[in-house]
């Protein structure tokens, strides 16, 4: 059979799940949380030149499949993730995902990648850009609520960029916490395992909820949290998918990656659609106030925004680069005269 190789132009880069932990491995777990906080944190300065959207959801009794674009006017790029909360009780994650950059000029794709392992450390890198901003100076204890896929990737996060030195873990399964207990094991954090939410606040100045479940559920009520705290809340991220009770939302300064998103998604789904919140690159930008005063609760509404997955996949696709941590994948038709595509596939059958 006479079968064209496909030309340099058309093979796309692609990282599967081994060239992502390779490369992962090869940066540094901490070292790439803080790499990709770097990305993220240059992304939120130009966020008015995005386009910007409120992902693309498909809803069914079970979870969610959403589609997540953006562009920058020279690069595009989406994630297509997932969320299926009752997954792991069938040995399936709750959340996976892949994502692709291309160039704009051309439409072409330049990079394809893997994306659950990437979305873990994106999430946990943007809570902890945040969380830097926000948090009360010098933070040093952590309340982790949820020892499920993130809970690693989120007190790493919070160790390498926010200085954080003790984790209190608690999860309704302690199977969980046991797990999340174990791979902490001499990444320099002190780590307590604690029986009860209320136990793992215990001195905590960062508290981060990560749970699943598709339900308006109370992880934290009003009583739990004490002045002066800062929530980093990440499990609410689907519309009647919420954490916390309705009474901490009242009390707290709220903010947000893209409002429009997160009225949907977010915790403040429980509130009226003209509840105050703050968006987290006007923060950045000096263009908004972050926390007031050592009293106030802030809390950090995370649902997860394209602008992060885009920052992630820069980042890959600049890491790669004179790497063997890719693929050339074969995902363009190219024939030699692009308007002869018939002819190429009459060529192949030889
Ligand atoms: P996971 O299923 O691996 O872990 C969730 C953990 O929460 C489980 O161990 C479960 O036992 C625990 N849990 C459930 N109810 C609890 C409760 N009442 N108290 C304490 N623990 C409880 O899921 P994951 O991948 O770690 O994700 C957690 C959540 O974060 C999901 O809802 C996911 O959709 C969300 N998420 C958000 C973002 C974002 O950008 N905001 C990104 C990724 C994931």
């Amino acid at each position: 059979m006479n079968i064209p190789k496909p030309s340099d132009k058309a093979l796309v880069p692609f990282v599967s799940v081994d060239h992502m932990m390779k490369l992962i491995h090869h940066e540094g777990v901490e070292q790439m949380l803080a790499g990709l906080a770097e990305y993220i944190e240059a992304d939120f300065r130009r966020w008015e030149l995005f386009d910007k959207t409120p992902r693309v959801a498909s809803h069914s009794e079970k979870g969610v499949i959403e589609l997540m674009p953006t562009s920058d006017g020279d690069v595009y790029g989406f994630k297509y993730v997932n969320g299926h909360p009752s997954n792991t009780a069938d040995g399936l994650q709750t959340v996976t995902a892949f994502g692709l950059l291309a160039d704009v000029a051309t439409g072409y794709p330049v990079l394809l990648t893997e994306m659950t392992i990437l979305t873990a450390l994106r999430t946990a890198a943007t809570s902890a850009v945040v969380a830097r901003l926000l948090a009360p100076r010098g933070s040093k204890v952590m309340a982790m609520i949820g020892n499920g896929a993130q809970s690693e990737f989120q007190s790493l996060a919070m160790k390498a960029i926010v200085g954080i030195e003790e984790v209190r873990l608690y999860d309704i399964d302690k199977a969980a916490t046991r797990k999340c207990a174990a791979n902490l094991e001499g990444s320099g954090l002190r780590v307590v395992s604690c029986d009860s939410a209320e136990d793992a606040m215990l001195g905590a100045q960062i508290i981060t909820t990560c749970t699943a479940d598709k339900q308006y559920a109370t992880i934290l009520t009003d009583n739990m949290v004490g002045s002066g705290v800062h929530i980093n809340a990440i499990g609410g991220d689907c519309p009647g998918k919420t954490e916390l009770a309705p009474a901490i939302l009242h009390r707290a300064g709220i903010f947000v990656e893209y409002p429009e998103q997160t009225r949907i998604e977010g915790e403040i789904q429980q509130l009226e659609a003209d509840h105050p919140v703050t968006e987290i690159w006007q923060v950045l930008t000096g263009q908004a106030e972050g926390r007031r005063n050592d009293e106030q609760i802030t809390l950090f509404d995370s649902v997860g925004f394209a602008i992060e997955d885009f920052s992630a996949l820069r980042y890959v696709r600049d890491r790669i680069k004179g790497t063997e941590l890719f693929h050339p994948l074969d995902l363009l038709a190219d024939p030699d005269d692009p308007r002869d595509l018939f002819g190429m596939l009459q060529r192949a059958k030889g």
